[in-house]
């Protein structure tokens, strides 16, 4: 597997392209390296991209500018002499053997740090662009401007930037060998993970941390303790991944948001892992890490 990162960072936070942000307003930059036929070009369409398969993993399908649909283009970064784009449109999927249509989920821990970075990079910034086509402040539309990296409304001038939401994801245990897991009732069967929710206005993750915690299972935490995060662009997620101590053991399920949560035995969930009676999330997730991390060693799902 080329991804889940030897290194230690999470699947979707891999990237080698320098994003270059300081030639996003030069226009005669942005033109002149559009017009290089080594420029390469990574088309999305509703979030999925064309890649391959081989012994090391995926490989995203990358194209010239020439041979590129039209459509809006994403300025991704330099790497050495190469420039990289997105643009959305219909997907390269010539009849040659091996191509296939993937969305960022299915493919992302498959991919190599270089296409794994790319490949988050565009579906955040394309699916910000789809749903922000008009100027929050006058209701107008706006337009693409630095490469992707910002609207204008074409009326007052305004200039929006890209939104990314915080959330927080926290492996919750008791300071020993017990933690807690819930599973949602959309999930696949046997399927159990880590609690999450987004951070509101005017809170910090910690506080986040603690206040979902306390809403989804009944529990008080102390000892909130960061962990690493990873870009979750489905649709504009940050995932803040945390551990948390809990106080007491007693779980109170918010059934309208968890169909069960419950203490696992380090030991208990291991084997059940081992032998599928338990579907840990999938590896492309933060909280496949979290969890994986806590057990001592990477587990098979
Ligand atoms: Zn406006």
């Amino acid at each position: 597997m080329a991804g889940t990162g030897a290194a230690g960072v999470p699947a979707l936070s891999r990237s080698v392209v320098d994003r270059a942000a300081g030639h996003r307003p030069d226009e005669d930059f942005l033109s002149t390296r559009w017009a290089d036929p080594t420029s390469r070009v990574l088309v999305l369409e509703d979030g999925a991209a064309a890649v391959t398969d081989g012994a090391e993993g995926a490989e995203l399908v990358l194209l010239s500018p020439a041979a590129a649909p039209p459509g809006l283009r994403l300025f991704l970064g330099v790497e050495g002499d190469t420039a990289y784009w997105a643009v959305a449109g219909p997907l390269p999927l010539p009849r040659a053997l091996g191509v296939r249509r993937a969305g960022l989920r299915d493919v992302g821990a498959l991919l190599d740090d270089r296409h794994a970075g790319l490949f988050v990079h565009a579906v955040a910034l394309a699916n910000w662009h789809d749903t922000h086509t008009h100027c929050p402040r006058c209701g107008a539309p706006t337009e693409s401007g630095h490469g992707g990296h910002l609207r204008i409304c074409t009326r007052d001038g305004s200039t929006h930037f890209p939104r990314t939401d915080p959330a927080v994801i926290m492996l919750v245990y008791d300071g020993g060998d017990d933690c807690v897991l819930g599973r949602q009732a959309s999930w696949p069967p046997r399927r159990y993970s880590t609690l999450a929710g987004f951070v509101e206005p005017g809170e910090s993750a910690e506080q986040a941390v603690a206040r979902e915690v306390a809403e989804e299972a009944g529990l008080a935490v102390t000892d909130v303790r960061y962990r690493s995060s990873q870009p979750w662009p489905f649709p504009a997620s940050l995932m803040l991944g945390f551990t948390a101590r809990a106080l007491g053991r007693a779980i109170t399920v918010e059934t309208s948001e968890l169909e069960d949560a419950r203490w696992f035995r380090r030991s208990e969930l291991a084997e059940a892992v081992a032998d599928h009676r338990v579907l840990l999330p999938p590896p492309v997730s933060i909280a496949y890490r979290l969890i994986t991390e806590w057990l001592g060693s990477t587990a098979t799902s």
